[in-house]
């Protein structure tokens, strides 16, 4: 894949998680790492801006290190507006630096799961993870958004996990590729909802 098609699909998938509700105003951030021309780079959107609208144009493209590649689609082309990667893009590259078979990152506020993450209670694991290892979605420990601290607690957090719980913020979500890791910050917030709803009716 070359970065025109990995920025088509993560505007559309950002689009899309945008109208289920799971990024709500500015939050939330998509990447995707790739390759070309032999090397690799990672695709992120932009720090600033809903993902209600996100173009693949805005996608910004960035190298290992964070800092941004010239001559790609957020080049310095005048008709293109300049946009900044996400403020959470050390996090996103931390992740890849600790988990070789990642290849897309997804991070949501979506509500009823951020709200189970002010509230400090886990999340259970439900059917549809795959094989139950650990029977709650772990929680990663609160640092600021955008610090290398958060950076860190959540590559930690994910080396042996596919999602996890970020204490007082959100959901993050990884896997081999876009759309599956999109699927479980989805599923994630179905869980967490019917947690809620067995929760308020009580059981028999
Ligand atoms: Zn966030």
């Amino acid at each position: 894949m070359d970065h025109e098609e990995v920025s088509k699909e993560i505007a559309k998938v950002s689009n899309y998680l945008y109208e289920k509700g799971l990024v709500p105003g500015k939050s939330g951030n998509i990447s995707c790492k790739f390759s070309e021309n032999g090397v690799t780079k990672v695709a992120i959107t932009p720090s600033g801006f809903s993902l209600k609208s996100v173009t693949p144009e805005e996608i910004v493209i960035v190298d290992m290190d964070g800092n941004k590649i010239k001559n790609d689609s957020n080049s310095d082309d005048k008709n293109i507006p300049v946009r900044k990667p996400s403020s959470e893009v050390f996090m996103h590259l931390n992740i890849y630096k600790n988990r070789n078979d990642v290849k897309s990152v997804v991070h949501t506020h979506s509500p009823i799961a951020t709200g189970f993450a002010f509230a400090g209670v886990e999340i259970k694991r439900l059917e549809g993870f795959g094989p139950i290892e650990n029977p709650v979605i772990p929680f990663v420990e609160y640092a600021a958004p955008g610090t290398m601290q958060l950076a860190e607690n959540v590559a930690n957090g994910l080396e042996k996990e596919d999602i996890v719980i970020l204490k007082n913020h959100g959901v993050v979500a990884c896997s081999k590729n876009l759309d599956e890791a999109a699927l479980l910050t989805e599923f994630v917030e179905e869980s967490a909802k019917i947690q809620f709803v067995t929760k308020l009716i009580g059981t028999n």
